[in-house]
């Protein structure tokens, strides 16, 4: 390939980054990834790094896994292309369909598909106000999400998201999206405990539906762990006191498991590991490990009994793209035959969380936490009153990424916190390989906010 500095020029001309100024890609030059193995990725310069976030949180199985490229090669020949609109369909959606719904809990037997985790959002919007209609209550809208929940980027994704920088640019949200406090116990719990904390939140939703109106609510919509929003764990009584409201005000159920489905915490799905049983699971990422994009929505037998009644007019030209769908197959199969998500839960899960718990002991760490594989720290100048830094947020988290960078480590930061969500395939020697990068980063970070 050319040399890194005209790739980077190229770049700088010609690509619009996602969640990036051009002025920072202009300035300091992209990193441009030319390969990857398992949990290591390498650059135009020939730099190995190990991928501590999988990607985007999806490259569940790793890189660089033979198999799935096999599969997606023999189906480009066999049958590149077919759309499933029309009472049409082929084997890759059908075989998919069913082995999701034999891995989905309870009777989330039936799956539409989208091409990511954004777009089955939108289906989701769709489909429950759709539900609400068919059973002669379409003012039944609303949809309740949480304050800096990630739920995609399109409108009706970014507007369920409780993200204000993204509303702010795009008038958003849409109308019928209502966002209550987040579970957020570290940074907003005050002197509460924890437990105390999670059942008060989780309360906030029954406020608003009252608020609102109990016959204006369409459904509520939640990640088991909140992923994008800085890994925010929440309080073990939240989401039994969430299960209890929904329940009683029989309102419809989201699990966005977008991030946490496919083995991230240890079970096949975030809603398991959490004890929620939705109505409807937001399916992406590790459901191909981000090998061809593929998303979803695995719905309940009731909502389809209902808006089975109805022509659901909603679809996209690649719901259930064959050659997605067979390496998701593909993918799924590894994951289940080689008992990686088994090994998330028995084994790398609790030896990440021994050596991740232990960096409470740095100076410059409130909390370190961890689920499964997906884990968080709270960088802090105050470990007694969990301060946050004067100035800008974010500022330190950004100079521990960079940090991170130069040591070959890819964790990102969200705000002021270091975040990781690494392939489940990773073993326990890059896992000490992992801490020991962060730990240095962490170091060094330290030494520069002392200078
Ligand atoms: N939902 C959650 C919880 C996510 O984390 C994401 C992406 O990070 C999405 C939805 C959007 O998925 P996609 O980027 O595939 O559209």
């Amino acid at each position: 390939h050319m040399p890194t500095a005209e790739l980077q020029a190229l770049d700088a001309a010609h690509h619009i980054h996602p969640f990036s100024t051009q002025d920072e890609i202009a300035n300091k030059g992209v990193r441009v990834i030319t390969r990857a193995s398992g949990v290591t990725l390498t650059d135009s310069e020939g730099c190995e790094i190990l991928d501590a976030m999988a990607g985007l949180w999806c490259v569940n199985l790793g890189y660089g896994r033979d198999e799935l490229a096999d599969v997606a090669a023999r189906q480009m020949r066999e049958l590149p292309y077919y759309n499933t609109f029309f009472q049409t369909t082929h084997v890759p959606a059908i075989a998919l369909a069913a082995k999701l719904a034999e891995l989905a809990p309870g009777d989330l037997n039936h799956v539409f598909y989208a091409g990511s985790g954004s777009e089955a959002n939108d289906t989701n919007m769709r489909m429950v106000r759709t539900y609400w209609a068919q059973k002669g209550k379409p003012e039944k809208k609303i949809i309740i999400s949480r304050k800096n929940a990630y739920h995609g980027s399109t409108m009706a994704g970014a507007s369920l998201g409780g993200m204000t920088p993204m509303h702010e640019q795009g008038g958003l949200p849409i109308p019928d999206v209502h966002h209550i406090d987040q579970p957020h116990w570290y940074e907003e719990g005050g002197d509460m405990s924890r437990e105390e904390f999670g059942l008060q939140r989780a309360q906030e939703l029954e406020k608003a539906i009252l608020e609102l109106g109990e016959d204006k609510i369409a459904a509520f919509i939640g990640e088991p762990i909140q992923g994008a929003g800085g890994v925010v764990i929440p309080p073990s009584t939240y989401w039994p006191e969430i299960q209890r409201i929904c329940d009683k005000y029989e309102i419809l159920l989201i699990a966005d498991e977008v991030i946490c489905g496919f083995g991230r915490t240890g079970n096949w799905f975030g809603s398991q590991t959490m004890g929620i049983k939705p109505h409807i699971m937001t399916i992406a990422k590790g459901l191909s490990s981000g090998y061809a994009p593929i998303g979803g929505s695995i719905v309940c037998d009731e909502v389809v009994e209902v808006i089975g009644a109805c022509e659901f007019n909603h679809g996209y030209t690649y719901s259930g793209h064959p050659v997605a769908a067979a390496v998701a197959l593909e993918n799924l199969r590894i994951l289940e035959e080689e008992g990686i998500v088994d090994k998330v839960r028995e084994e790398t899960g609790p030896y990440l969380k021994e050596k991740w718990e232990a960096l409470e002991d740095h100076p410059l760490v409130g909390e370190a936490r961890v689920e499964g594989l997906m884990g968080t720290i709270a960088l802090t100048p105050n470990k007694e009153t969990r301060a946050p830094f004067a100035g800008d947020s974010g500022t330190v988290g950004y100079i521990c990424r960079e940090f991170c960078f130069a040591n070959n480590l890819v964790m990102r930061h969200v705000g002021d916190r270091m975040i990781i969500s690494p392939p489940l395939v990773i073993s326990k020697a890059e896992i000490d390989t992992l801490v020991e990068r962060a730990t240095m980063a962490l170091d060094l970070t330290f030494a520069r906010i002392k200078e």
